[in-house]
């Protein structure tokens, strides 16, 4: 950094993991506790795929479980829909 800038500063102290996981609890409904406790719950992992994602995100209507991206596009192409979810996993097998 040079002589002439400044550090970018949070005046409150959060750090940008927890300022971007305030704004992922507030897209759910949720409480910023209850989202840390669901994320921990499932291990910081998606509900489906199981992976490691910094971009957790929530399947439409009520949050039953925190996605990563592409899950949350997939069932959602898939109308969300369990019938035909079930259909899509029988013809990939
Ligand atoms: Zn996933």
């Amino acid at each position: 950094m040079s002589a002439g800038q400044k550090a970018i500063r949070n005046p409150l102290g959060f750090s940008l993991d927890e300022l971007w996981q305030a704004r992922k609890a507030r897209y759910h409904g949720l409480t910023l506790d209850e989202y840390k406790q669901m994320l921990g719950r499932q291990g910081g992992r998606c509900a489906i795929c199981l992976r490691s994602s910094s971009t957790l995100c929530h399947d439409t209507g009520r949050v039953r479980g925190l996605l990563c991206f592409s899950c949350n596009s997939a069932i959602g192409l898939l109308q969300d829909d369990s019938e035909v979810i079930a259909r899509a996993a029988r013809y990939v097998n």
